[in-house]
């Protein structure tokens, strides 16, 4: 049995990032950059104006109340071919370009504006600094800067950036298709009632749920059966995706059949078992096909070490395979709420109520789980709290670290 740290190693040491594709920018989110984005503008593109007012001359408004003449009116995406000279000011509205000789703007609520059919002039109350409400041409970006880094995930507000530097289209990492595959004699689908013997399918569905964050090519291929021909003709359709995930048959059973047939359809064996609770009988392997992998997961079929793995492991496969830097996911630090006790010799996920509190520190409720097939209990859960491998009391106060349950991880 491997630690999960070793683990995550061997998935990224196993694992190959997928090729580039060109997408237009409205479908960019959620995508990694092949990559780094520069600047093909300055930003601004000129010295612009930060408020709606006048631009002066800073020297004439040493003192309050002076008043000027109003020669040209400059709205946003015009320009005024006009140049201040002394006792001269231009009416300017937010973003439109600083006028030649100006070194300053006022903003309107400290002016009275008087305009006749002859002239118009401003009063401006009091003294004004050089520079006032100015942005100086690229004080936000130079042409030619790195605006986003290879690799970088594109969020929603990256698109707005994206586009202010031109960018219609753009190179991204693949991304791959995942095929949910759950395996069980006992299991009905969740449109059944459950006869003697029989549960519910909870983990397809739920993989599929956790899967469409991540891919926009997701394949719930439904359950296949504890035999041979069963999970072979399954296995097989699940193959034509990127990335296989399984759940149940992985452990000691009787009827654990999956990594057998997994070996048969050509899929390498990378690891088999970890040291984590829950979860522990996780499987992962690798089938090349010429320039193609295949990535596949067994995950053990209780639905809390299905969510954990999956959590844990599958997101980093996923961050390998779309050109993420880094394997694990960024975990929170927050202090118990209450005394907790763990028992076992593994590192346990447990599943956790988060809250902040005046302080503006997270406070962690451990939940009253009753194990890998509690997912009851997840209802409350908003993370999973991670305990060392020692079997103790953990005291009301004491730090741990949490994995916040439905984040787009972006490490
Ligand atoms: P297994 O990993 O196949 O030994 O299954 C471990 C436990 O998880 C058993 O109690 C199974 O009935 C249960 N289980 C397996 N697959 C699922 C599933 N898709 N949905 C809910 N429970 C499952
Ligand atoms: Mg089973």
């Amino acid at each position: 049995m491997i630690e999960i740290a070793t683990a995550l190693e061997l998935i990224v040491k196993h694992t190959r990032p997928l090729q580039a594709e060109r997408i237009q920018l409205a479908e960019a989110v959620g995508r990694r950059l092949i990559r780094p984005v520069v600047a093909d503008v300055d930003s601004p593109p000129h010295d612009k104006s930060l408020m709606d007012g006048f631009a002066v001359r800073s020297v004439d408004l040493h003192e309050p109340n002076v008043r000027l003449q109003v020669i040209d009116t400059i709205l946003a995406g015009r320009y005024s071919t006009k140049i201040l000279t002394a006792g001269t000011a231009i009416r300017i509205m937010t973003g439109a370009p600083i006028p030649a000789g100006a070194d300053a703007v006022v903003m309107l609520e400290q002016t009275t504006f008087d305009s006749t059919a002859d002239a118009s002039t401003v009063l401006v109350h009091e003294p004004v600094v050089a520079g006032r409400n100015i942005m100086r041409r690229s004080q936000s970006m130079r042409l030619g800067e790195v605006v986003l880094p290879e690799s970088h995930l594109i969020r929603p507000h990256d698109v707005g950036l994206l586009a202010e530097v031109g960018m219609q289209e753009l190179e991204v990492f693949r991304s791959p298709s995942i095929a949910i595959l759950a395996t069980g004699d006992e299991l009905v689908s969740a449109a059944e009632m459950p006869e003697k013997a029989h549960i519910r399918n909870s983990n397809g569905p739920m993989l599929a749920a956790l899967s469409m964050r991540l891919s926009n090519s997701v394949h719930d291929l439904g359950i296949a059966r504890d035999n041979h021909n069963s999970l072979r003709e399954k296995i097989a359709i699940g193959l034509e995706s990127n990335l296989l995930v399984l759940s149940g048959g992985v452990s000691a059973g009787m009827v654990d059949l999956v990594p057998q047939v997994l070996n048969e359809c050509g899929v390498r064996q990378v690891f088999h078992k970890v040291s984590i609770k829950p979860g522990k009988p996780i499987w992962f392997g690798v089938r090349e096909d010429g320039e193609h992998c295949q990535y596949v997961f067994g995950l053990p079929g209780n639905p809390v070490s299905t969510l954990a793995c999956f959590e844990v492991f599958v997101v980093a496969c996923w961050q390998r395979l779309t050109g993420g830097v880094f394997p694990e996911r960024t975990m929170r630090t927050g202090v118990l709420a209450q005394d907790h006790v763990v028992r076992g010799g593994r590192p346990t996920y447990w599943p956790v109520r988060t809250s902040v509190d005046d302080g503006g520190v997270t406070r962690i409720h451990p939940l009253p789980w009753q194990g890998s097939s509690d997912l009851k209990c997840l209802a409350e859960a908003d993370s999973l709290a991670l305990f060392p491998p020692r079997d103790s009391t953990y005291r009301i106060g004491e730090q741990v670290q949490v994995l916040l349950l439905n984040e787009i991880p972006n490490c």
